[in-house]
């Protein structure tokens, strides 16, 4: 079958200041490096027809299929606290946009097909490892349930980008609610163009927050939205022990998916000021300190929506800070949720949040791997189960058996039964992530050996991140002294 997409673009349909019209470079060997089939069905694309050469020429930017529209979209952005007003895109181009099976619109992206007119010094391209790095992650999130873009392919190039040094190009096919992100109002707000900021508004409501559409201050109520949905989003990292690593303005997608997967990581050992970017030299974007920079980045949203919430400035201002301060319970109500869907309790009672901050204080201390603590749990809700498997994940003087004692008394108080609570456990607590020892150790096979059988076994493991396979332990260790990737580096 030859490949056909049903495209139907409507950012396109905004004023021609919103983007910049730009054809993909043509890759001069391309391969497919991996597709996913199952997202691809849910796309209503023929997998069959992508993994063509027809279709990995599309994939690599190689040949514009019919009805695509290909543009990179202008934003601005903090980064690292400092404003940068024009960003964009300038690695990636927007083909267009699908409807999924379930109705969803969703945005096709090239990611590292050449320059466009964002690009500033940069080549536009991607390098192998960066881009199989954001597949694998971006859909390990996916597998745990986690807002996120997603990855359809990966095409290596066949030419060479320089990077520290030369390396193999390759471009992602991204996948996303929308790429709408808080610097794409930045950008409308810098410049004082207040039409932009409502068309822009207007169009995200449209599109990601059709249930306030008709709302008696939908300005107001889009912001909310927002703000909870971002509150949720990264309770949900912190759940998992992932650490995005950039999370700047324009890295942060209005829809509450998780973007731009660059230096992030997940958590070995439970260290709440783990940082993991290399660049991030401050520690701004530490674990826990997420919730406060997704705050901080919520709040520079508000200023840009400020003409659009109210004509008196500090009747504006009061909507805004009232909203904002809504996050912090927001936050806590998700974070407490989903930590007690951890410990197996369904129906929160008084002194179970002090549940999960003392265990979390314990693996603190005994620095004990966050995933398999967790994990472990679930095996040992019946006091006579043998503890030793969970008990050695925790250094000597951890104080961890009260806290486990306490524990199993509230679960034995509470109304499911220990096999229903152990299996709940088993379904949100992952055996495997994507370890970055392993992440690298599946790359460097690829980059420098050319051997991707360690990432396709790595892929197919995290992706199915709550099944105990016994083959895959090894991928579920936590890394030994000498295995430990102790940054991450950016992907440009
Ligand atoms: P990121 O760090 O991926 O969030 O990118 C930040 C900004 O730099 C965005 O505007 C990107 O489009 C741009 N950028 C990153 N890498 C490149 C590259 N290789 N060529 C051109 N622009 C880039
Ligand atoms: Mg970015």
């Amino acid at each position: 079958m030859p490949l056909s997409i049903a495209f139907d673009n409507s950012y396109a349909r905004l004023p021609p200041r919103f983007y910049e019209r730009v054809r993909p470079e043509a890759a001069p060997s391309p391969g497919l490096l991996v597709l996913n089939t199952t997202l691809a069905d849910e796309l209503g694309l023929d997998a069959e027809a992508l993994a063509s050469p027809e279709g990995v020429a599309v994939l690599s930017g190689t040949s514009v299929p019919a009805g695509a529209d290909p543009m990179a979209l202008a934003y601005a952005g903090h980064q690292f606290g400092h404003f940068v007003p024009a960003l964009g895109d300038g690695r990636a181009v927007l083909l267009g946009e699908v409807t999924a099976r379930n109705g969803r619109r969703l945005d096709l992206q090239l990611k590292g097909s050449g320059r466009t007119v964002f690009s500033r010094r940069g080549d536009g391209k991607a390098a192998v490892g960066p881009v199989l790095r954001e597949y694998l992650v971006s859909e390990a999130m996916a597998a745990f349930g986690i807002p996120t873009t997603r990855s359809l392919a990966a095409v290596a190039t066949g030419e060479t980008v320089l990077r520290e040094r030369p390396l193999p190009g390759a471009v992602l096919t991204r996948v996303a609610s929308s790429h709408v992100r808080v610097g794409t109002f930045q950008y409308f707000a810098h410049r004082s163009d207040e039409d932009g900021v409502r068309r822009l508004a207007d169009y995200v409501i449209d599109r990601l927050y059709p249930e306030i559409a008709g709302a008696d201050a939908p300005y107001a109520a889009l912001f909310a939205s927002i703000v909870q949905r971002q509150a949720r989003l990264v309770a949900l990292w912190l759940s998992v022990g992932f650490v995005h690593g950039v999370m700047n303005t324009d890295n942060m997608a209005i829809s509450g998916e998780t973007i731009d997967y660059g230096p992030c990581a997940f958590l070995d050992a439970y260290d709440p000021s783990m940082v993991l970017s290399s660049i991030d030299r401050q520690g701004r974007y530490a674990y826990s300190r997420q919730p406060q920079i997704a705050q901080w980045n919520l709040a520079r949203l508000g200023e840009c929506l400020l003409p659009l919430l109210s004509e008196d400035r500090d009747q504006a201002v009061k909507i805004v800070v009232e909203r904002l301060s809504g996050f912090a319970g927001d936050f806590e109500a998700a974070y407490f949720g989903r930590f007690l869907e951890k410990l197996g309790i369904a129906d929160e009672r008084p002194g179970d949040r002090e549940l999960v901050t003392g265990l979390l204080a314990v693996m603190q201390m005994g620095r004990a791997d966050f995933t398999l603590a967790f994990r472990r749990l679930a095996d040992i809700i019946a006091p006579e189960a043998d503890t030793e498997a969970f008990l050695s994940l925790f250094g000597a003087n951890a104080g961890v058996e009260p806290w486990l004692a306490a524990w199993r008394a509230r679960l034995a108080a509470g109304n499911r039964s220990p096999a229903e609570a152990a299996s709940a456990m088993r379904a949100t607590n992952p055996a495997i992530i994507p370890r970055n020892h392993q992440v690298e150790k599946a790359l460097d096979a690829i980059v420098e050996g050319s051997d991707g059988s360690a990432y396709v076994r790595l892929l197919q493991a995290v992706t199915h991140p709550f099944d105990d396979r016994p083959e895959d332990v090894d991928l579920g260790r936590p890394p030994r002294a000498e295995e430990r990737v102790a940054a991450t580096f950016c992907g440009t």
